[in-house]
């Protein structure tokens, strides 16, 4: 059994096939799958999906992209919308100096908020980073210095150092489609040297399908290919990566439920 760990589920894209989406993934031994909230106003309609599914879980954040509009999200709003049983992660949240979407003071200010909540929750922390590493390494070693706080460096795309930073911090490492693309040769060394009780696998659907389905719609189930991907780059079979994997993300979402095994939830 895999775990879709990052998707967006209610974005529009699955508007009209959600419920054949949900049991396409598990027919293809995705079990479980955690939908990410981007930004608070949509967070009713992520949790709403959430409750539709036995199998499916959510986060609450706000995406940096979001930040610089996010003017009353902090920790204690958070903490309050996290109370709900099917919320098992703060975030997404984080930087992007990629696009830059909002001021990076903000992008920054609204990530102390979603640590904070991490910590005092108890959850883990889904952050979002892109072309960020300085400034991403630090703030984690502060948010890490300020009390017990852990998450996942989502669809990893950042450096070597930033990944080893992350480790030490005692963070995990999620890997997306982009693992299996052409000119990720980099991303592809770093994959094969995480350890393999830190790593997780993700689709961030309906973005970056992995081949071969690049430039598609993304969506839960295919995450079979990175997962097979992965498995090829460390030379161990698809279902040891699957059976390691899954039991990372319940180790580290540990509000989340594992199904009973042969019985998936409908
Ligand atoms: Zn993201
Ligand atoms: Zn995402």
């Amino acid at each position: 059994m895999l775990v879709d760990s990052h998707c967006h589920l209610n974005f529009k894209d699955f508007n009209d096939d959600l419920d054949v989406v949900v049991s396409r993934a598990e027919g293809e031994g995705v079990g479980t799958l955690v939908t990410i909230c981007t930004r608070l106003n949509e967070f009713e309609q992520v949790l709403g999906i959430a409750e539709r599914y036995d199998n499916v879980y959510c986060s609450v954040g706000v995406h940096p992209h979001e930040a610089e509009n996010a003017g009353d999200v902090d920790a204690a709003r958070l903490i309050g919308l996290a109370a709900h049983p099917k919320v098992v992660g703060i975030g997404e949240t984080g930087l992007d100096y990629y696009y830059d979407n909002s001021p990076r003071d903000q992008q920054q200010a609204v990530f102390r908020a979603h640590m904070k909540a991490a910590r005092e929750t108890g959850l883990p922390l889904i952050v979002h980073t892109r072309d960020a590493d300085e400034d991403m390494a630090a703030l984690l070693t502060e948010g890490t210095d300020g009390g017990r706080l852990t998450g996942v460096l989502h669809c990893f795309s950042s450096g070597r150092e930033l990944a080893e930073k992350a480790l030490e911090l005692g963070f995990y490492i999620s890997l997306s489609g982009i693992v299996t693309f052409k000119n990720a040769e980099a991303l592809r060394e770093i994959a094969r040297d995480v350890p393999a009780d830190r790593l997780l696998v993700e689709t961030d659907s309906p973005y970056l399908a992995p081949m071969p389905h690049r430039g598609k719609r993304n969506e839960p189930a295919f995450v079979v290919h990175t997962a097979a991907r992965v498995a090829e780059l460390r030379g161990v079979t698809v279902d040891e990566l699957a059976r390691t994997t899954t039991a990372n993300f319940f180790r580290l979402f540990g509000k989340a439920h594992a199904p009973a095994s042969g019985a998936p939830g409908g």
